[in-house]
């Protein structure tokens, strides 16, 4: 099934024991400790048998000459820049696809997830024979009650509408196998909400507790456009059930429909209908709106189908830099840009 499944530009000999992707949207003020944070924990899990995988995601401060600053002085590090902003789950598909390791970990780049997990998340994975161990938070730290709240309230809707059994308190901070990342890495779609796409997978996943921090430095990059987004490709992409919120309304108002003509009979013969405006305008009203929202249910699937059908590349990649010495032996040395072309050309990532 490997082999199958084995995407294009995935690795090949010059794998390493661990990947670590990181999608990075204006995190300037955040690499310096998140990557002095990395580095100890890699090298005590993995000696220098590990790669760093930073991906721009179209930054408008500093991130990406960090990045290259960072990537020409330890050959460990491995940075992306993205033509442009393709979203959290665009760019962190970008990493998952240049990374060569045989276990990956996905983290945030606000070091919101502690890094000093992973020697717990591996042992894990190892005892477990799991090929996933995912975090679950038990506390999130300096979010807002709004932020909480909703996410709390669409993890309740999503679980009611999605057949897959989607880990509650769960987001993208996790480790997986190799073979489990190759799966992921061949799914197409343009619209994804990765945690829900490895939860499709199977496999053995397992959860490890943890508390997630407050932000590290900068603000949020997920603006509330971007959660709607989200949350809209996590349903859509994973449950056909809301279109049929079209029936179901239906077979409501026809039910509804039918007592009113019968109340509307009986009224008119026993002489008494009386000239209602109000129940009227209650009822166009009414349906006006149900319509209206089951044609924009319609919508949000005809618009995915329809940029789906395109077939563009989900991202694309406009350089890759990565330190040609090692950290270890000749801090300060040169990087190499690699114009080479994304392992994906030929898909990508229009979800606007
Ligand atoms: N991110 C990204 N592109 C975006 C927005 C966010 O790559 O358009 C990255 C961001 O740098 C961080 C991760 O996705 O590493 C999670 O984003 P953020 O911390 O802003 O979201 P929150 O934790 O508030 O949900
Ligand atoms: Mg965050």
């Amino acid at each position: 099934m490997d082999s199958q499944l084995q995407p294009s530009g995935a690795p090949g000999p010059d794998r390493v024991y661990l990947s670590v992707v990181a999608p990075c949207f204006n995190e300037e003020r955040n690499l310096p400790s998140l990557l002095e944070r990395l580095t100890r924990v890699c090298r005590s899990v993995a000696g220098s048998d590990y790669e760093i995988v930073l991906v721009n995601d179209g930054s408008r401060d500093g991130t990406w000459t960090a990045i290259r600053a960072a990537a020409a002085e330890d050959r460990h590090i491995v940075g992306a820049n993205l033509s442009r902003n393709h979203g959290h789950q665009l760019a962190l598909t970008a990493g998952l696809t240049l990374c060569r390791g045989d276990r990956v970990l996905i983290i945030d780049a606000d070091l919101q997830d502690p890094p000093e997990l992973l020697g717990e998340m591996l042992q894990l994975m190892e005892r477990q024979q799991a090929d996933v161990v995912y975090g679950q938070r038990s506390d999130r730290q300096g979010e807002s009650k709004f932020k909480t709240v909703t996410a709390a309230l669409f993890y309740r809707i999503f679980r009611r509408l999605v057949d897959i059994d989607i880990p509650m308190d769960t987001g993208d901070f996790r480790l997986m196998s190799r073979r489990a990342l190759n799966v992921l890495n061949a799914m197409p779609e343009h619209h994804r909400f990765v945690r829900g796409m490895v939860t499709w997978i199977g496999f053995r996943q397992v959860p490890i507790r943890y508390r997630r921090d407050a932000r590290h430095a900068g603000t949020t990059g997920y603006s509330i456009r971007k959660m709607v987004r989200l949350a809209l490709d996590g349903i859509t992409g994973f449950s056909v059930r809301p279109l049929r919120l079209a029936s179901w309304l239906g077979i409501g108002f026809g039910v509804l429909g039918m007592a009113g003509l019968v109340y509307t009979f009986i009224a008119w013969i026993i002489d008494q209908t009386v000239q209602g405006w109000a129940s009227l305008m209650t009822v166009v009203l009414l349906m006006g709106s149900v319509q209206l929202l089951v044609i924009g249910v319609l919508g949000e699937y005809l618009g995915r189908l329809y940029l789906e059908s395109k077939r563009r590349p989900l991202f694309i990649i406009e350089d890759v830099v990565t330190g040609s010495h090692s950290a270890d032996a000749e801090p300060g040395s040169g990087h190499t840009d690699d114009p080479a072309p994304p392992p994906h050309p030929g898909r990508s990532a229009d979800n606007a």
